[in-house]
């Protein structure tokens, strides 16, 4: 009888390992390729992520299963909603967009690092990206279990800026132009600032308070994600949208247009 039970026992654990018959045919790896070789960029998922430095942020990453073989059935499957959602989000960009990204010193271009989970001081975040590192690589670490579409745009957003101000250093030296006068960036990244999403004219968000990088960033998010009716009340915003647009052209060329 035990005996018996144990094959019963052995033969529901095997089932709950093997993949869902219910589940599409795609494959979180076959995806990736493909989305690499259409969008010219590099895609890291879970395990793959260890080797890169993520500075100050802790990068979370489940163990895929308990044994080697749910390792090998499950792969990177957990991944596969969000490679669709990254696919999705970067439909947006023109065809050769990615391509500004694909220098001799950053030869695989813009590289997504997909993990479960980033922290900062203990908050959750959807993702950040890491463009100053001394190798010159841009990277942007997008979170499973917390990135949406507005984050994907946030965090491009952020490695288009590195990216102008690396052909040209003081593309937005007049920024602070732009802004009322007297305001300061309060440098502050302790709270998310998610609690008054739309405050003024001048800014998308508390977060864009933050430095004018975030600020930039929001902006950008904002120009993927929000209407016309949304823009045409913030003047003082537009304004800052034309300037970023504006030194993103002879960089990238084609830009993005917002769905
Ligand atoms: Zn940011």
């Amino acid at each position: 009888m035990k005996k018996l039970l144990t094959t019963i026992l052995a033969v529901l654990m095997l089932c709950l390992a093997l993949p869902a018959s219910t589940e599409p045919a795609e494959d979180a790896e076959t995806l990736r390729s493909a989305l690499q070789e259409k969008y010219g960029i590099s895609i890291r998922m879970g395990d793959e992520c260890r080797e890169d430095p993520s500075g100050s942020f802790q990068t979370v990453i489940t163990p895929e299963g308990d044994t080697a073989f749910q390792q090998m059935v499950y792969g990177n499957r957990r991944f596969l909603d969000f490679l669709r959602l990254l696919d999705d989000t970067l439909s947006a960009y023109p065809p050769d967009f990615f391509s500004c990204f694909r220098l001799t010193r950053n030869y695989g271009g813009l590289k997504f690092l997909l993990v479960d989970d980033i922290l900062r001081d203990g908050v959750s975040l959807g993702g950040f990206q890491s463009g100053a590192d001394p190798d010159g690589k841009i990277r942007i670490w997008l979170s499973r279990t917390n990135a949406k579409e507005r984050a994907i745009h946030h965090e491009i957003g952020h490695a288009m800026d590195y990216r102008i101000r690396w052909k040209y250093p003081d593309a937005f030296d007049d920024w602070y132009r732009l802004n009322p006068e007297d305001f300061l960036y309060t440098g502050d990244f302790s709270g998310t600032g998610e609690g008054n999403e739309e405050p003024d004219d001048w800014f998308v968000r508390e977060y864009s308070k933050i430095d004018e990088y975030e600020d930039r960033a929001t902006i950008f998010e904002a120009l993927m994600t929000k209407d016309d009716a949304w823009w045409e009340t913030r003047p003082y915003l537009r304004r800052k949208a034309e300037l970023f647009l504006e030194k993103a052209r002879p960089v990238f060329g084609d830009l993005p247009t917002p769905k």
